[in-house]
């Protein structure tokens, strides 16, 4: 490729074309590349374009105020009242996040991409990008190859990762203290999920809202993780569990089963007795898919010098939903334009890029660490203890602060009231004080997030060091 670039952005997905977008209206000349060709973009994998698919709407005013993409029917598929959690027995429903949407994600790859277009990025198809080019320490463009299966390089003066959780570029990127090249797969949840018609069989909404997206705690169907079933259009749902291997390997281990992500799924759908006569919805060969998303905080750091990244390429999903098409929308809006603003200041160093972080930090990540804490706690308590605290240990607006991550003041004194019998029960109730805690103490860090790439070691020691206090003392332990 003989041409010049400000900025490559790899990956058309909801990162990529935001950023592409972004960067483009801000002047840059940017070039967005994809393995796939313009009919399959934003599919993730062979499997399709693997989503539960339901966004809030907080999310899609923010990228329509940040970067003026107005989203409407048909991508906007149905709207939903909001997300309701139950508990594992179904006594106990707390109503979260607020209005949103069920989404058309082929229809919404498309209007992404071509907004990307319209804003003045160059989008070309069939190239898989298989690495980063490093010159002087630094990222200077991505290599690959091409339709033909003939290499490529193409450099430019920054390049922005968009390829999702398995990056490419991420895995290659030199050794440093800012970007991890690999995740840990305790915070990888393996999903997978059905688009499929069905003939309700009866009403209860404990299985099945029209208005609402229903989340299922529950260690033995998803141990690790949840289940949900989320309402579609035209009598369809999307219904799917994720999973956590550890938990999965203890349950299997004291259940005496050999059970896997896909005979789980199976049997989740099995259990639910609303989802009657399924008929796998073949419509862009996206019925059924299986994939992976992280459950851990964004990236410490989500620059290096001459790279950003933004999406699940980043770990950015929310810890305890797994809802990463939000925080996608949102880098990407917000990384776009930062790397236009550096191109046109000449500057791609970490001290410039530096403000991505504190703006990705102020308006999304800042929360993420504490939820971090709180998906942790939550995979050590079983069945049991899920449906007794959610009894007796939070209110429902205790609940809905901790989701936003907002730490209620929870206290032994306070809570008295809350009746607690057994020991087992007293002993989770203690450790959800110590989570509540750690989740306070993981927001005051964030709030003090550097200001500069020269704080950022010191800042990053403190991080690790309470991460691993609290993974030490909360270990997964699903039955
Ligand atoms: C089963 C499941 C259910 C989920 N449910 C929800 C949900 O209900 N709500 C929610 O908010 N989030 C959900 N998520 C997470 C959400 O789907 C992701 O966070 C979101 O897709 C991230 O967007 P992205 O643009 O960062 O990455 P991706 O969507 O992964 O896009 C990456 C792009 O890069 C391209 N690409 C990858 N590698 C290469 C390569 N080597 N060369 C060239 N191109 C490449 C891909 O083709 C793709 O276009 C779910 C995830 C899974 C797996």
């Amino acid at each position: 490729m003989e041409k010049q670039y400000d900025i490559i952005v790899a990956g058309s997905g909801i990162s990529g074309c935001l950023s592409a977008a972004g960067a483009a209206k801000g002047g840059a000349k940017v070039l967005l590349l994809d393995r796939n060709d313009y009919s399959q973009v934003g599919k993730k994998t062979n499997w399709g374009w693997v989503c539960g698919d339901a966004v809030a709407k907080t999310h899609v005013d923010f990228v329509n105020k940040e970067i003026g993409l107005k989203l409407t029917e048909p991508v906007l598929d149905v709207e939903v009242e909001g997300v309701q959690v139950l508990s594992p027995d179904l006594s106990r429903k707390f109503q979260f996040e607020g209005a949103g949407y069920s989404l058309d994600r082929p229809k919404l790859a498309k209007v992404l991409v071509d907004f990307a277009i319209k804003s003045g990025a160059e989008y070309l198809p069939h190239h898989e990008v298989e690495g980063p080019i490093i010159e002087d320490g630094k990222v200077a463009g991505v290599y690959g190859r091409d339709e033909k299966n003939e290499q490529y390089r193409v450099n430019a003066k920054l390049v922005i990762d968009c390829l999702g959780v398995s990056s490419t570029i991420r895995r290659k990127l030199p050794p440093n203290n800012y970007i991890e090249n690999m995740i840990s797969t305790d915070d990888i949840e393996s999903t997978g999920r059905y688009i499929y018609h069905f003939d309700p069989a009866g009403e209860d909404l404990s299985y099945y809202d029209k208005k609402n997206a229903l989340i299922h705690l529950n260690q033995q169907l998803a141990p690790g993780g949840y289940g949900w079933v989320f309402p579609k259009s035209n009598g369809r749902v999307n219904i799917g569990i994720g999973v956590e291997k550890k938990s999965l390997e203890l349950r299997n281990a004291k259940l005496s089963k050999k059970d896997t992500l896909h005979m789980l799924i199976d049997q989740y759908v099995e259990w639910n007795p609303l989802i009657k006569n399924v008929r796998v919805d073949e419509t862009d060969a996206n019925g059924k898919g299986y994939w992976s998303v992280t459950v851990r905080r964004q990236f410490d750091s989500l620059v290096f010098p001459g790279y950003m990244g933004a999406g699940d390429s980043m770990a950015m999903p929310n810890p305890i939903s797994a809802g990463g098409i939000g925080p996608a929308m949102t880098a990407g809006a917000i990384a776009g334009k930062v790397a236009a603003e550096a191109v046109a200041a000449k500057d791609t160093s970490m001290d410039f890029l530096w403000k991505y972080n504190r703006r990705y930090n102020e308006v999304y990540g800042n929360k993420t660490a504490g939820l971090e804490v709180f998906r942790i706690y939550l995979q050590s308590l079983n069945n049991e203890l899920i449906n007794y605290g959610m009894q007796k240990f939070l209110t429902e607006e205790e609940a809905i602060a901790i989701s936003y991550g907002n730490i209620p003041d929870i206290t032994i004194s306070g809570t008295f009231s809350k009746v607690l019998s057994g020991i087992a029960n007293i002993n989770a109730f203690k450790n959800l004080l110590s989570a509540v805690k750690r989740m306070k103490e993981m927001n005051r860090l964030y709030e003090r997030y550097p200001e500069s790439p020269a704080s950022f070691d010191a800042w990053k020691k403190i991080v690790n060091e309470n991460m691993h206090e609290v993974k030490e003392r909360f270990k997964p332990n699903p039955i």
